[in-house]
């Protein structure tokens, strides 16, 4: 099948080259020339683990294709799928111009032909309907076409490995032969991995996405509320959280405490939710709780740096990990961001590394010291901060880590080390809610 993805990111090129993979015709189509450069000389443009071999593998068959023309992808092809970016306005609801944008191109170009438009990006409820008006609206021919919510639930760090074996499948669909097209485009997934695959009005499949981050969200502000509670009474998060989690109704997954979370996914898609409930008159208070316990989460490490070292001014600081979570180059709201600046404007001097963001942190922050290795990042430092829960970091050598710092002080945001034999190291150590 001819299929085209409009949008060439994390969500788009992961699912345009599996979709390759499964058997199909696919262009991937972005308006940014460079993105489409590099990935045209098999470069991938992100860093996610398998994909860039996926690529090249699926470019030597000629079944995945790059350009930055949309007009003949969309004359083209049988099934097209919306994968553009939905930013956060400023009052927190999405920011739908990309996916209007690129509703009037497909308007300006589709034919006579039936096509079916896939919503892939993640929308608010009732987007959909935004959507094929728009296309009618603007559209010269007689156009015959559906639209379909078919949202996207991959993890950064384990895209291709999510879509080759996802949970389950959503496709929203109002009508029977969209439905049937969209079982065709994922038939030969269907058939390897037996994904289940649950087929739902457009209405709820898009408030399936928000509904399933917004949840998630929950359960890592609700293991941060416990992590507050126990630093208070004198108690261990994790002895509590994964006593919790082994109760098969509540799980064990998602209930870590940390620095809060970031990404470019839960922070916009839950300030949408809350946005939605409220044009809804739905009381929104947990979905605000949950928002204020995540800011209070990089706050209050923030407070125990500041307790730790009293005076920051002028203090050797290193940062492991910027990315927003381990295995990806991303740093769109990553928490390591906030923390850093804030350190900075103390008058912190900050000696960073990370296994894979630094290229984009150093467009974000210019002006702290990065290093090619952590070692080099903890020489001579008053006091380590982790991030990011990179495996890397997990297996440093403690001992030379002591040896290189001036003062063996660490602050670990995402509860990689064990306390006790941090302190058994001779550390003075920092975890959160231990
Ligand atoms: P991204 O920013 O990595 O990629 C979006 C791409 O769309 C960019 O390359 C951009 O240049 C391109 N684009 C924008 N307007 C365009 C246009 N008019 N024509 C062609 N290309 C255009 O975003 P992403 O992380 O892939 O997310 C895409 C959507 O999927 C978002 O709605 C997001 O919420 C959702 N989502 C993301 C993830 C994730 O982990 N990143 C997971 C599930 C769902």
């Amino acid at each position: 099948m001819k299929i085209a993805i409009i949008g060439t990111g994390y969500v788009g090129l992961t699912t345009g080259t599996c979709l390759a993979d499964f058997g199909h015709q696919v262009t991937c189509v972005d308006n940014d020339p460079k993105k489409i450069e590099k990935l045209k000389q098999g470069k991938s443009p992100i860093f996610e683990p398998g994909l860039e071999e996926l690529i090249a593998k699926n470019k030597q068959t000629g079944n995945l294709i790059f350009t930055d023309e949309i007009g003949p992808v969309v004359k083209d092809s049988e099934v097209i799928f919306i994968c553009v970016n939905t930013p956060p306005k400023e009052d927190g609801h999405a920011d739908l111009k990309y996916v209007e944008k690129v509703a009037r191109e497909i308007a300006e170009n589709i034919n006579g032909e039936y096509k079916v438009i896939v919503d892939k990006s993640t929308v608010p409820v009732k987007t959909a309907e935004k959507v094929k008006e728009t296309i009618l609206r603007y559209s010269i021919d007689q156009a015959k076409f559906d639209v379909v919510s078919n949202p996207e639930f991959l993890k950064e760090g384990t895209a291709v490995k999510d879509t080759m074996e996802p949970d389950r499948i959503v496709i929203g669909a109002d009508s029977q032969k969209a439905k049937e097209k969209m079982l065709e485009v994922y038939k030969p997934l269907i058939d390897k991995t037996n994904a289940p695959v649950k087929i739902v009005s457009v209405r709820s499949a898009e408030l399936i996405k928000h509904g399933a981050n917004t949840f998630l969200a929950t359960k890592i502000s609700f293991a941060n509320l416990i992590a507050q509670t126990c630093e208070e009474a004198g108690a261990d998060a994790l002895e509590v959280l994964e006593a919790i989690g082994l109760d098969e109704r509540i799980g064990r997954y998602f209930l870590n405490p940390g620095i809060g979370f970031g990404g470019s996914c839960f922070p916009k898609d839950i300030a949408a939710y809350k946005k939605t409930l409220e044009i809804l008159g739905i009381d929104s208070s947990l979905v605000e709780s949950v928002q204020k316990i995540n800011e209070s989460a990089i706050e209050k490490f923030l407070q125990k740096i500041e307790k730790e070292l009293w005076v920051i001014d002028n203090k050797e600081i290193a940062v492991l990990g910027i990315a927003f979570k381990a295995n990806t180059d991303d740093i769109r709201n990553a928490p390591a961001l906030k923390l850093i600046k804030k350190l900075k404007s103390d008058g912190a001097n900050i000696q960073a590394y990370d296994p894979q963001a630094m290229e984009n942190a150093k467009k974000e922050i210019p002006d702290i010291k990065y290093f090619d290795n952590p070692y080099e990042a903890i020489k001579g430092v008053e006091a380590l901060v982790i991030c990011t829960e990179w495996d890397e970091f997990k297996n440093l050598d403690l001992q030379k880590i002591k040896e290189l710092m001036v003062t063996p002080i660490i602050f670990d945001g995402r509860n990689i080390f064990n306390p006790a034999k941090m302190k058994e190291l001779g550390f003075r150590y920092y975890g959160v809610g231990r």
